[in-house]
């Protein structure tokens, strides 16, 4: 597979160097050079879910990875079902929370880990991330129990939810959580020191692991395909897809699969009031505001880093920007949705309702709607409660990981410790 920056298509790199670097000169993100038209999508539709994936990420990534190497890649990464929800009269939910931890950043983390562990080299690899929240669950349960992988994940101590933290600082093994004693973006800042710190880099083998590591979106990429076969034939032949969006990740693997010859008719972008996109779908213009806290806080962006990625998809596949829909709800027309929803006899969470409403609004005579489900109600437990007037149980994944005890260290924010710490 080749891969180009597209900030400097000069530089060009094969897959494994993509997974290893992450991301290219200036920051440029990488991009895969050709995306193949795949011609036997009803072929590949009657499948099950890791056999088609496996076929799906061959025909991506090409012979650049053994067979048996990536179809035991893709096994190990696709634990857990995505399946399909009527919501509505045409209109369908796919559910991408049954994994670990119960958002859809499960599919592509895992994948990025299995396809990290598997292009590595030799040499000892240290992850080291911040999170708010979600990425660092998702990374410590991809990366959980790999052989020779350190991974150390950085969190404000006290700002994130008990409950999450609980998720991904319990693990052990090969995961070690440290509370910092200050907020995520001292965590982020320490995080960049240590990448600017070559002599730490080098003896330690850092690897961010980050968000826009290509590996994600190819697994990503997979369930657009998983969703269409729940559907009939004749519901794919008119398929308008909704996203709920932040980094615009998602978005870019539904693109990709579009590209590779998955019916879908068009896209909606959906945002919470952190709108720049759509705002710019409408105005041409590109101005980012202040990022807004939000009941959909895994959308809180107002500079989609994934944004370069969908643009390019698009001038190379000679399609125009104003097809792609968008929509923007803020917080009280978020909760009216999620009400709607749940009095269809539907339980989501904000970031499902957003992309449930804009679809429905947007929906035409004819068409069937597909919008995706991109955390477990539970997750944001505490917002669903108070709007539906419920009480949720902890599904099992929870509960489990909220009996056992908190495993972190605690650290200040000082990078000297860090730097210890990591060299430990
Ligand atoms: C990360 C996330 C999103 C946004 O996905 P992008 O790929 O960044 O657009 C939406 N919903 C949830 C629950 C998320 O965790």
């Amino acid at each position: 597979m080749n891969l180009y920056n597209i900030k400097h298509p000069e530089q060009q790199v094969n897959f494994a160097q993509a997974v290893r670097q992450g991301l290219g000169k200036d920051q440029g993100l990488f991009f895969p050079a050709t995306i193949p038209q795949l011609s036997n999508i009803d072929e590949l539709l009657a499948l099950p879910l890791v056999e088609r994936s496996q076929k799906i990420l061959r025909a991506l990534i090409g012979d650049e990875i053994p067979a048996d190497k990536l179809n035991a890649m893709v096994k190990n990464a696709f634990t857990f079902p995505a399946p399909v929800a009527k919501v509505a009269e045409n209109i369908y939910a796919l559910e991408l929370f049954h994994g670990p931890t119960l958002a859809f950043k499960d599919f592509g983390g895992r994948f990025m880990a299995q396809a990290l562990a598997t292009v590595r080299g030799d040499g000892k690899i240290t992850i080291l991330t911040a999170t708010s929240g979600d990425t660092g669950a998702a990374v410590a349960h991809a990366f959980y129990g790999l052989e020779n992988i350190e991974v150390v994940i950085l969190y404000p101590k006290g700002k994130i939810s008990p409950l999450q933290e609980k998720l991904f600082c319990t693990l052990g093994g090969n995961i070690r959580t440290v509370a910092i004693n200050a907020d995520f973006d001292a965590c982020q800042t320490l995080v960049k020191q240590a990448f600017d710190d070559e002599e730490l880099r080098q003896a330690i083998g850092l690897n961010s692991a980050n968000s826009i590591n290509i590996s994600r979106l190819l697994a990503q990429v997979c369930y657009y395909f998983e969703a269409a076969a729940q559907l009939t034939a004749e519901q794919r032949q008119n398929l308008v897809v909704s996203v709920p969006s932040g980094n615009f990740g998602n978005l870019t693997a539904g693109l990709i699969a579009k590209t590779l010859g998955l019916p879908i008719k068009r896209f909606i972008a959906s945002t919470n009031a952190n709108d720049t996109v759509p705002r710019y779908l409408q105005t041409g213009e590109w101005q980012p505001n202040a990022t807004v806290a939000t009941l959909s806080n895994a959308m809180d962006v107002s500079r989609p880093n994934n944004w370069p990625r969908v643009e390019e998809l698009f001038k190379r596949n000679g399609w125009s920007l104003n097809e792609l829909g968008s929509g923007a709800l803020n917080d009280a027309e978020t909760e009216t949705a999620l009400k709607a929803q749940y009095a269809q006899g539907y339980l989501c969470e904000p970031h499902g309702a957003i992309a449930y409403q804009v679809l429905k609004d947007q929906l035409q005579e004819g068409e069937t709607g597909l919008f995706l489900c991109t955390a477990h109600p539970a997750k944001f437990k505490e917002s669903v409660e108070r709007i539906l007037g419920i009480e949720l149980p902890l599904p099992d994944a929870l509960d489990k990981h909220n009996k056992l005890p908190l495993l972190s260290d605690e650290m200040d924010n000082d990078f000297a410790t860090l730097r210890a710490y990591l060299l430990k």
